[in-house]
């Protein structure tokens, strides 16, 4: 259990705002303006469903406009409330600069557990918040661009799309009102995984720095690492499977709900997942040993930790036990202020949130500028590429024969260099090159300066410095 003391969401994320603000020189001006969060709006709205009028609250936060439109995720859940949005929406501003995506930071909720509804009642709930939100141009392709977060999906996306269209019959942009949509409502190859693939492409660039790694006590690659999982849902899987079928780590521990599990020869991702979706947790999981307080799991013996479900879970009272000696945070603030400084002290490396799930917004950007230019990433160049290539292959061949070798370019060589890049190809070029390059730009920060003692403090000076160039370019 957490502790009483320990303080909430926003305050520890202004805890670490202020740690890194601390080294900038900024004037306290300007980090008062960039720290504050801009404007919250509430709204309660109420549905009739079952007979009866139900009433629900919502949350629209919007952190920074120091470029818009403003992006951030709009959750789903019964913990959803004011404190937590605004926390998410100052985490979405500093994560949109580090990856250099062209947006504020904004985030949403609404406080309902999405498992009591029928799929006809979501839709008339989330249309109805879509219309709250959209009238006061909270939903806005130019202004304020929802996404999924926890609760949400494809599904709700293309609710929030149609509805904005309905409302807004002459936009010919009001389909980049709203990222996250499926893929035949204006959505883009690889959203649904983005932000596990960033994971995935997070861990991969970390282990390109023999120094980064040994810092955290760690040697040679990413293969055949020992990782534990905390939350098995869109971004866990993904970032588990990739990690365990393209990087041959080993998921020795998922934590869910109900419990955790634990297999030190390494579990089935996709197992687990069949196992959950059938019996709604991992109790009962064949394939491993159940522990029904998954939080013990947490402060197992691993080289990797991913935390991949809500804030707080590694608090004052855990942190000193937590054994990883990286952490890699794929959920929003899943480490307290408390639980930072105890890590830290103890030289736990920590790959923070704003970088490390920044994948989703990455592709969100991706899906964004794809329905303002309306056609598909890849449709012009694709064949032409694929032309080119056919040229170059003819070539050598017939140079080959010519000089009488026997040896032609292999079937399998010539199939892949034939293919040109579609969309997805490209989708995760775009995400692969984002992390890579937001990650030595941090990572310059953390190495070339002594007064910076951790990456996360790095990511702030990074973000808070482009923010600040915004700001003083519109002349504040
Ligand atoms: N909800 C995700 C996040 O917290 C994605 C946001 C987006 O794509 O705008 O980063």
């Amino acid at each position: 259990m957490a502790r009483s003391d320990e303080p909430s969401f926003r305050d520890s994320v202004n805890m670490m705002f202020n740690r890194a603000v601390a080294l900038t020189g900024l004037p306290p001006g300007l980090v008062e303006k960039i720290r504050v969060c801009n404007a919250t709006y509430t709204v309660r709205f109420g549905v009739r469903l079952r007979g009866d009028i139900h009433t629900f609250t919502g949350y629209r936060s919007v952190h920074s406009e120091h470029m818009e439109p403003v992006k951030g995720g709009i959750r789903y859940a019964t913990s959803v409330n004011q404190n937590e949005v605004e926390a998410l929406a100052a985490l979405m501003t500093f994560k949109c600069a580090l990856v250099e995506t062209p947006f504020g930071g904004s985030k949403g909720g609404l406080c309902l557990d999405p498992r009591e509804w029928e799929e006809h009642e979501m839709e008339q709930i989330t249309r109805r918040f879509a219309y709250e939100l959209a009238k006061r141009d909270l939903i806005n392709p130019s202004q304020n661009v929802p996404a999924p977060d926890m609760g949400t999906g494809e599904r709700e996306m293309a609710w929030i799309a149609d509805q904005y269209m309905r409302m807004n019959t002459t936009d010919i942009n009001g389909r980049a009102c709203v990222t996250g949509k499926p893929l035949n409502a204006g959505g883009i190859a690889g959203r649904v995984e983005a932000t596990g693939r960033g994971v995935q492409y997070a861990l991969q660039e970390f282990f390109r720095h023999k120094d980064d790694v040994a810092a955290a006590g760690l040697d040679g690659k990413l293969d055949g690492k020992r990782v534990i999982v905390q939350g098995l849902g869109n971004v866990g899987y993904h970032a588990a499977k990739f990690l365990a079928d393209e990087d041959s780590c080993k998921i020795i521990a998922i934590i869910e709900r109900d419990g955790g599990i634990c297999n030190y020869d390494g579990l089935d991702v996709d197992d687990v997942r069949d196992w959950i979706a059938a019996h709604g947790g991992v109790s009962g999981y064949p394939h491993g040993d159940y522990v029904s307080d998954g939080a013990a799991l947490l402060e197992y013996e691993c080289d990797i930790m991913i935390p991949a479900a809500l804030e707080g879970v590694i608090h004052l009272s855990n942190a000193a036990r937590v054994k990883a000696p990286l952490i890699i945070e794929a959920a929003n603030g899943p480490i307290t202020a408390g639980a930072d400084e105890i890590l830290r002290k103890k030289g736990t490396i920590i790959i923070p949130d704003m970088y490390a799930n920044a994948g989703g917004v990455t592709v969100s950007y991706f899906e964004w500028v794809k329905n303002l230019s309306h056609i598909r990433f890849g449709r012009m160049q694709r064949r032409q590429e694929e032309a080119r290539h056919q040229l170059l292959v003819d070539e050598l061949n017939r140079v080959m024969d010519a000089a009488g070798l026997s040896e032609h370019l292999s079937e399998s060589f010539t199939q892949r260099y034939l293919s040109g890049a579609g969309e997805l190809e490209l989708v995760r070029s775009g995400l692969d090159d984002t992390m890579r390059g937001a990650y030595q730009t941090m990572r310059e920060v953390w190495r070339s300066r002594d007064d910076v003692e951790d990456l996360r403090v790095a990511a702030y000076l990074v973000s808070i410095g482009r923010v600040a160039d915004s700001y003083r370019a519109k002349g504040l």
